[in-house]
Order: structure tokens, then C-alpha cells, then sequence
């Protein structure tokens, strides 16, 4: 009889019990392990390792945690695929209901602790370390020339609210600029 495929049942954990135990558990996640981050413009090579460190704080499980790997995105400005690395950590406390403090300075995340499950929980500090806007170093991207120097053609920065606000305030001030603008 075949056997059933690894199930993912195997990061679902007590993190009550790990976190009275002190547990350190390390994971090795693949792309296809990683939904959201397939959401987000992950590519197939995207690998990452993690390691939680579980302990009690205020008679909660805490983790502290280390991420290492590749989340393969695409660059932002030669549209190819970039990997970027990372090379985080983060400090979470698992909570039953939102609140707004970061007791011990550690990040509140609201999850079932008795069944926490590890991928989401890797897959979340991910996302949170992921760049806004993944790019090649300069040196190493497609559409920049090596003697280019509008490294910075994506718009990062984006002044329009700004100037939304004040046009709103003052309709008719800015009304040339607008003018000329069309
Ligand atoms: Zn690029």
C-alpha cells in the first residue's frame, strides 16, 4: 500500500508543551510549502530555514526565531527573477486575542497555540521581512548600465498624497500647476 505524502501535520505543534519543555525546533521550508509567499511573487527556489526557540513568558509560549534563506522574487526593475536573502530574527508571543503592546518586546501573534503551525508561522515573519520593492543590487541587474545613473528609476517615493492633501485644503492654489500638468 503506498504510504500517504509527508503530511503537513508534522509543523503543527503543542507550543504550550514546547514552550515548557524550552524546545528548539528547526524546519526547512520549500516554495511549495509556502502559499502566501507564492502569493506575494515567490519563485520556486525560494527556500527557507527557520529555527524556533520556545520559551514562557508571563505563562505564554514565546518564540524566538531565526530565518535564513532565499525567497526567489522578481526584480522590480528587469522583471528577472532576484533572490533575496534573508537573514532575520523575531520575537513573538502567541496570544488568544489582538492586542496592541509588545509585552517583553515581543511581537503579539494571535494563533492557537496548542496547535501552532510552523510554516505559517515562518511564512509570516517572511512576508514581514521581505522588501517593499525587490531589486537586483545595481551591479548585478539586467536594466542597469553599468555607467547608468538612474539606479533609482523606480518611484519609491511618492509624493502625491502629499500634495493631494494640500490641494484639497486650498482648491484654487495650485490650480496652474494642475493646469499645466494636463
Ligand atoms: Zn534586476
Amino acid at each position: 500500500m503506498p504510504r500517504p505524502p509527508a503530511a503537513p501535520v508534522d509543523n503543527i505543534v503543542d507550543a504550550d508543551v514546547c514552550a515548557r519543555a524550552g524546545s528548539t525546533i528547526a524546519r526547512r521550508f520549500s516554495a511549495a510549502e509556502l502559499p502566501r509567499l507564492r502569493e506575494a511573487g515567490g519563485h520556486d527556489g525560494s527556500a527557507i530555514e527557520a529555527h524556533f526557540q520556545f520559551s514562557l513568558f508571563e505563562g505564554r509560549p514565546a518564540v524566538t526565531g531565526e530565518l535564513h534563506g532565499d525567497a526567489v522574487l522578481t526584480c522590480q526593475r528587469c522583471m528577472q527573477p532576484v533572490a533575496i536573502e534573508l537573514d532575520d530574527t523575531f520575537q513573538v508571543l502567541l496570544v488568544a486575542e489582538e492586542r496592541s503592546d509588545e509585552p517583553g518586546g515581543y511581537e503579539p501573534v494571535v494563533a492557537n497555540a496548542s496547535r501552532l503551525d510552523l510554516g505559517w508561522l515562518a511564512e509570516e515573519q517572511v512576508l514581514l521581512a521581505l522588501p517593499l520593492v525587490p531589486m537586483h543590487e545595481p551591479g548585478d541587474c539586467d536594466a542597469v548600465e553599468a555607467s547608468d545613473e538612474d539606479a533609482s528609476t523606480v518611484e519609491s517615493e511618492d509624493e502625491a498624497p502629499l500634495s493631494a492633501g494640500e490641494t484639497k485644503q486650498q482648491p484654487f492654489r495650485n490650480l496652474r500647476d494642475l493646469l499645466r500638468k494636463q
